[in-house]
């Protein structure tokens, strides 16, 4: 059955709908300028003008689409998305307020990647996201400037770049730069006679983002410069936004003056995700790059990587890469221990658990039962320990392998065993020349 000459309408109708279901920003960018382009045979196709708002909302609205329609049409569906360039499409409107052209990414420096739908908000950055979307819709208004301060890889420029996207969407002008750029473009235009134009630079957009603040440079004249901006563009109620790895009264070098106007606005910080956080975050990542991880892969990753949100990115990465070369149709935990505690396939490391258990027996003078079994002798536990570490360091064997070995122990008791040896490493030389006898007589006999 077909409506023909409907497509348009239902979806005008859909898109009423679904303004009040997504961001804004998410509105704006995939979905305004889409078109209804026909409903036949219970299959609605929805026109794009470009191939990849089509994957992109394939990927991440289709179910959301779908339901939507299938309310509205009270038909079973199925939507499909095309890609259709449409000539003389006009550019989307704006909401009020002051207009000005606005700029591309690459002009205000910004990074596309970065904006408020993949940031994930957690206790951690709740408070620093809510000042950062309140600035994307009022640039200037309530916190300004606004100063997001954490240690590194916790998401500063992440959000800074966000706001500045959004700001973009919403046809503001924008300018994106790091205390170091900063400190570079103003020592050139000393040298170039051009301070004016510089000034007239940093003065002109409305919102100004400026990151890793602690860099800039302790010459007294930039800083001057920076503060002559900074009050500025306040003067003028246009938005400032600065990251640093301190709070303001922690950078002295910036001078009295700068910092007090930091202090006059809102000063927050960014804290270290708590698990289910970081948990939240690796879903997202991957989701969206589509890695096929298990849950309880993602919930071990999450486990082990705890300091930041760019160590729990790398970790995401060399999983993904360690299941790409082994072309694995599912991330499982294994593959993920495998890949996150460095278990190399190199040949040097094909050893069996069993040859490297006798090994550590007879070199401790026990016997292989003592090492595997549940006796806890301080030097039988030390051979264990020992030993499991060798395994997980000279074999291809994962944590949970080892740890099936050693009389079905988990694999969070070698994971245990392997960091107690390491730690000791640093300081017993005598165990150190146990294990480098070890290696070799191992190596010896492979
Ligand atoms: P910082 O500037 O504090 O050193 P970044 O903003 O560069 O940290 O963040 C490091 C990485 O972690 C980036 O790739 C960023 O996208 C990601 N990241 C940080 N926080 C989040 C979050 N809350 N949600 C999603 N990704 C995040
Ligand atoms: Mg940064």
């Amino acid at each position: 059955m077909s409506l023909p000459g409907t497509a348009v309408e239902i979806w005008q109708q859909a898109l009423k709908e679904l303004q009040q279901h997504v961001s804004s920003s998410n509105f704006n960018t995939w979905l305004r300028d889409t078109r209804g382009i026909s409903f036949e045979d219970n299959v609605f196709v929805v026109g794009t003008a470009q191939p990849s708002t089509a994957d992109w909302l394939e990927n991440r609205f289709s179910s959301l689409v779908k339901n939507t329609l299938i309310r509205m049409t009270k038909r079973n569906l199925e939507v499909r998305f095309l890609a259709t360039s449409a000539p003389g499409e006009s550019t989307p409107a704006v909401a009020g307020g002051e207009r000005i052209e606005p700029t591309s990414h690459s002009q205000a420096c910004l990074n596309s990647r970065y904006t408020f739908d993949n940031y994930v908000i957690g206790d951690c950055n709740r408070v620093a996201t809510a000042a950062a979307t309140a600035i994307a819709s009022n640039p200037g208004g309530k916190y300004n400037p606004l100063f997001i301060y954490s240690g590194v890889g916790l998401g500063k420029t992440h959000l800074l770049h966000a706001i500045g996207n959004a700001g973009l969407q919403e046809g503001l002008k924008v300018l994106c730069t790091t205390s170091e750029q900063f400190t570079n473009e103003f020592v050139d235009s000393i040298k170039n006679r051009s301070v004016t134009s510089l000034r007239e630079k940093f003065r002109s957009p409305q919102i100004l983002l400026v990151d890793d603040v602690h860099f800039i440079a302790g010459k007294e004249r930039t800083i001057d410069f920076f503060c002559h901006t900074i009050s500025e563009l306040y003067e003028s109620n246009h938005q400032i936004v600065v990251t640093s790895d301190r709070p303001p009264r922690a950078l002295p070098h910036l001078g009295k003056k700068l910092n007090s106007c930091f202090e006059g606005g809102l000063v927050v910080g960014l804290q270290l995700p708590i698990y289910k956080t970081r948990l939240a975050i690796l879903k997202a990542k991957a989701e969206e790059r589509q890695l096929p991880f298990m849950n309880a892969a993602l919930e071990f990753v999450a486990e082990h990587c705890q300091q930041s949100v760019r160590e729990l990115e790398g970790a995401l990465n060399r999983v993904a890469a360690r299941a790409q070369v082994y072309a694995a149709p599912l991330i499982t935990v294994e593959l993920a221990q495998q890949a996150l505690f460095d278990v190399q396939s190199s040949p040097e490391r094909n050893h069996s658990i069993s040859s490297i258990v006798s090994i550590v027996a007879d070199h401790c003078q026990l016997t292989v039962d003592d090492v595997l079994g549940r006796k806890r002798s301080q030097s039988i536990v030390r051979a264990r320990q020992l030993a499991m570490y060798l395994a997980h360091s000279e074999s291809y064997h994962s944590l949970v392998q080892i740890g099936s070995f050693f009389d079905n122990r988990d694999h969070s008791t070698v994971l245990h065993s392997c960091r107690k040896i390491e730690a000791d490493l640093q300081t017993d030389a005598a165990l150190r020349q146990a294990v480098n006898e070890l290696r070799s007589t191992l190596h010896g006999k492979s």
